[in-house]
């Protein structure tokens, strides 16, 4: 075996790089590890302000969280306590003004535009109040139209799981408009669970529907998280909603103001009321 000599200022130069290592390792590795426990989302000192000097708004104000694989979050707060901000940058819509995210390990604030578009289409899927459906494409169209933009086939077996979770094996030719409010949540259901994204994310998923069919598709949300293992970041106002949740974020002015595990839909009512009061 022949031995080099490594030159003094490329030793320390490799020493001060080992020791960086090993500090993002200790101080991120408990991230990093695959399965139960692993934060899939990880935030850190997020802030967001909208305008300048004396009409800025602190939507969010030094906001750290982290989500973890495999549970279903509900963020819940009064009306402008930061939800969709937050929401927004987590899922990579919207830049921080400050502060990082990453997703599967990958910083989504240092992204480019294009490799940001990428990791939405790979690791992320949306559910929308308002379903947010293509007319023009049938119900099967729809969902399987995240893996024909990525030019990604379906995997069959895959693809006949997602359909019969949502119930729609008997709907799949028929258009959005023939289709009811329920009908069409369920869809853009398994189209977001279709790419088996990294982390799902639900802005007011119920918020157009009855409490019936709402109920129908938290049902099926607990159940992707119960059956398929996915991870869920679910926004609410709904105390119902939220308790189907293993863990509820309350936001207040910007800030996360409590942070619970699975909660009643009473306990949520209450808390939610003593945060408007003391607002
Ligand atoms: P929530 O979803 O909890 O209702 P938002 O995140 O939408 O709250 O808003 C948080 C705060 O930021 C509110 O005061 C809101 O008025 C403000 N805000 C949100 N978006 C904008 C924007 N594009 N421009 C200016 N202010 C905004
Ligand atoms: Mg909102």
């Amino acid at each position: 075996m022949r031995t080099t000599t490594i030159p003094e200022r490329d030793q320390t130069e490799a020493r001060e790089t080992l020791d960086r290592l090993e500090r993002e390792f200790t101080s991120e590795s408990r991230f990093s590890a695959r399965g139960p426990g692993r934060a899939v989302v990880m935030a850190r000192g997020l802030s967001r302000t909208y305008g300048k000097g004396d009409a800025a708004v602190h939507a969010l104000r030094d906001v750290d969280i982290d989500i973890t694989e495999g549970r279903l979050t509900a963020i819940m707060g009064p009306s402008g306590s930061g939800k969709s901000t937050l929401m927004h940058i987590l899922a990579g819509l919207d830049q921080p003004t400050g502060g990082r995210v990453s997703i599967d390990d990958v910083e989504i604030t240092r992204l480019k535009e294009k490799k940001l578009t990428q990791l939405r289409r790979d690791k992320i899927g949306f559910i929308f109040q308002s379903f947010n459906l293509l007319a023009t494409l049938t119900a099967d169209e729809n969902i399987v139209l995240p893996l024909s933009l990525a030019r990604r086939k379906a995997d069959e077996a895959w693809r006949r799981t997602v359909i019969e979770a949502v119930g729609l094996q008997d709907r799949l030719t028929h258009r959005p408009a023939e289709l009811s409010g329920g009908q069409q949540q369920r869809v853009a259901v398994a189209r977001a669970l279709i790419t088996r994204p990294a982390v799902l994310f639900a802005d007011e998923p119920t918020g157009n529907l009855d409490s019936r069919t709402g109920g129908e598709v938290l049902d099926l949300l607990r159940r992707s998280v119960d059956e398929f293992g996915q991870t869920v970041i679910m926004v609410t106002h709904d105390a119902n909603a939220a308790s189907i949740a293993d863990r509820v974020v309350f936001l207040k002015d910007g800030r996360i103001e409590l942070d619970e595990d699975r909660m009643t839909r009473d306990a949520i009512y209450d808390t939610i009321k003593n945060l408007e009061v003391t607002r």
